[in-house]
């Protein structure tokens, strides 16, 4: 399995001399497996390049696009994705525990006055699914999907496959100040023992009393959802656009310096744009 990072970022896209090394696109994940089956999390700035890597490689096999939601931030990239103008190319848009007649947001989005494409103008086959509740099983691989704790909802994914597992897991807030939609109990059961664990940890400590209840979580909470559901290697995603190179630097090495302490067996790394990770 193949994990690549093409944005990192929640919020707005974010470039500039403070950001060019952990990069400034809002979040896509693409992953690839053994058995050659095409995910994609989320659209949001990131996929535009994606699309382009794509395009050189790609045989016409269905991609799948799986949204943890429709915020701007995750698909606001799709109308320049160069795979969706191609006839030869069939695209499943995926999303589960969101309102369905919110389903079509991703096409509406590419309407005047806002985009001069409308989206019954693109050339690919793409599909709009709904998956709520299900296992879905895409060639070899299992995906599950559980409720996440965010203003309008939205869903966490996680694949296992013959190579290993991952799951994205982002504007997700672990501690919400009113009931969850998922306990942080149901978590720990979800999560249990995955490879790669992509969670939100957009803010540090002392952000907390500002952010509490916007849908996100704190670095620290991340980490200790990584020692308790025993994640393998938890990667920091959804970085806040205001974040410095030099202060996601700084957050790597104390995310490092905690896990050395607290919970030895475990790896962390910092999500940064155009890293890969291979199971
Ligand atoms: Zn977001
Ligand atoms: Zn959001």
């Amino acid at each position: 399995m193949l994990i690549k990072f093409y944005g990192v970022r929640g919020s707005i896209a974010s470039p500039g001399e403070n950001t060019v090394r952990y990069g400034g696109n809002t979040a896509c994940v693409f992953v690839k497996t053994s058995d050659n089956e095409l995910f994609i999390f989320d659209a949001g700035t990131g996929i535009r390049q994606l699309g382009e890597d794509l395009s050189q490689i790609l045989p016409t096999k269905a991609v799948n696009l799986l949204f943890s939601h429709y915020h701007w931030d995750h698909i606001q990239g799709f109308p320049f994705f160069q795979l969706a103008y191609r006839a030869d190319q069939k695209i499943n848009l995926l999303a589960a525990h969101l309102n369905e007649q919110n389903a079509h947001s991703v096409l509406t989005q590419m309407t005047d006055p806002h985009f001069p494409v409308p989206s019954e103008n693109l050339a690919s086959n793409v599909h709009v699914l709904s998956m709520d509740d299900e296992i879905l099983l895409i060639g070899r691989n299992t995906i599950r999907t559980l409720s996440l704790n965010h203003p309008g909802g939205g869903s966490a994914y996680r694949i296992d496959s013959d190579e290993g597992s991952m799951a994205y897991v982002t504007d997700n807030e672990l501690f919400p100040p009113q009931t969850p939609k998922t306990a942080y109990e149901d978590w720990l059961e979800y999560l249990k023992n995955v490879d790669v664990l992509i969670h939100d940890a957009m803010y540090l400590d002392h952000e907390k009393e500002k952010i509490h209840g916007w849908g996100h979580s704190l670095i620290s909470e991340a980490l200790n959802l990584a020692k308790d559901a025993k994640v393998k290697h938890l990667i920091l995603f959804h970085h806040d656009p205001s974040r410095t190179d030099n202060e996601l630097d700084e957050i790597g090495v104390q995310a490092q310096q905690w896990m050395e302490k607290n919970y030895p067996e475990g790896k962390v790394s910092v999500a940064k744009e155009g890293d890969k990770y291979t199971l």
